[in-house]
């Protein structure tokens, strides 16, 4: 059966001029970094190659980024990093559409006596930015908001956000995971203090991430031992992950066109088709700037669930929205927050496009998700009655 992958969102294809790049580090160039010998020295050399690449993406200083584990790691330390450097500040900014690898941190933190503040978003997933303006102040330590959502793609404008931000004070993190290699950057620029990234949505293996530090704002280091990362993050670097995220970067920045032109015009007609062919169907985010290679789709008096399993007996490889919550009967807290009738939220079904989507992967998405979705209104009460009256 021919894989029709269209769950880039959650993890993307490991390109393999990106594995080239990375193999020689396992078995042959396999030593540390931090060594005196020159068999360490050369993967030192080619992680500072790795870092510009990186940077490069970013519009950023290469000593600005710090190599990870993942995008999850990155978040966690930008915002334990934020509350050490400001211990008097009690106040912590996020938004309701988080990923949980911001939302959890927060909340746990809330427990702990932190103030806590979910902005929230309107119908489209846009946020109201006079509410920010409203709630940071003088004890907020940090804002942290995603720079595009994994669930809807929906993009917030990072830029005015920081500006806010930055009237107030408080450092202004930006969770980029989704966005990095799909959105043109500039850190040179930018209000962003520290910007979170993750290799594997981004053609590179799991287990490798970055955090983008602005020269000149202080960090405190998250985990501490040994002097890697300019004692920034301690650990024997993932030398293979540092030197593949590298190579990806720069991959990205040569596809950043591509993204956004054959990506987007993919993305573009599987949705216009779906709405063309199948009644009751709306965009979560529709009306929003949005990712190039994301669409959320909400199917009324269907069971988001059933349609990935029959989707799945097809090769089609979709999501009802993010890897994490999955497997979970709660319909997601994106959509919640957005206000999206139970109804649809239950019935929703991300697909996430990348530069290997291919045109016929999207014809046979549009011919087996009309009679998919047929079948299981049939099935359902609902949706046999809305089937009756139409
Ligand atoms: N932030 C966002 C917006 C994500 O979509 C994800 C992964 O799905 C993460 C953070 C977590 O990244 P990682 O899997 O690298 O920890």
């Amino acid at each position: 059966m021919k894989v029709v992958y269209v769950d880039n969102n959650a993890t993307t294809k490991v390109d393999e001029a990106v594995f080239e790049e990375m193999r020689p580090y396992f078995c042959e160039l396999y030593g540390n970094p931090s060594s005196m010998h020159f068999f360490g020295g050369q993967v030192q050399k080619k992680i500072d190659e790795a870092r510009k690449r990186t940077a490069a993406l970013l519009g950023a200083l290469p000593e600005e980024i710090i190599f990870t584990a993942c995008g999850t790691e990155s978040n966690n330390a930008a915002i334990r990093s934020a509350l050490e450097i400001f211990p008097e500040k009690r106040h912590i900014v996020t938004t309701r559409v988080e990923h949980p690898a911001v939302l959890t941190p927060c909340r746990n933190l809330s427990k702990r006596g932190y103030r806590v503040t979910e902005l929230s978003v309107d119908g489209e997933g846009n946020l109201d930015l006079d509410e920010l303006r409203a709630v940071v102040d003088e004890d907020t330590a940090i804002v942290s908001i995603m720079y595009a959502n994994n669930e809807t793609g929906v993009v917030f404008p990072i830029e005015e956000i920081g500006a806010i931000v930055k009237e107030k004070g408080a450092f202004f993190h930006t969770d980029a995971v989704q966005a990095v290699g799909k959105i043109p950057m500039n850190m040179a620029s930018s209000t962003v203090d520290m910007l979170s990234l993750s290799g594997h949505k981004l053609h590179a293996p799991k287990g490798i991430g970055a955090l983008y530090v602005r020269k000149g704002v202080p960090f405190r280091p998250f985990m501490v031992g040994g002097h890697q990362e300019r004692s920034r993050r301690a650990g024997t670097e993932n030398a293979a992950g540092i030197i593949a995220l590298g190579k990806a970067c720069e991959m990205a920045g040569d596809f950043l066109e591509e993204e956004n032109t054959k990506v987007k015009a993919l993305r573009d007609r599987l949705e216009s088709e779906i709405v063309r062919l199948i009644p009751n169907v709306r965009v979560n985010g529709g009306g929003a700037v949005r990712l190039p290679n994301t669409t959320s789709v909400a199917f009324e008096f269907v069971e988001g669930e059933a349609i990935l399993l029959l989707l799945n007996e097809k090769g089609i490889c979709a999501s009802s929205g993010s890897a994490c919550t999955s497997g979970s009967l709660e319909p997601s807290h994106v959509l919640r927050a957005m206000g999206v009738p139970f109804t649809c939220a239950h019935g929703s079904i991300r697909f996430s496009l990348s530069r290997f989507s291919t045109d016929d992967q999207i014809d046979t998405i549009i011919r087996e998700l009309p009679p998919v979705i047929h079948r299981l209104r049939e099935m359902s009460p609902f949706g046999r009655e809305f089937l009756q009256n139409k």
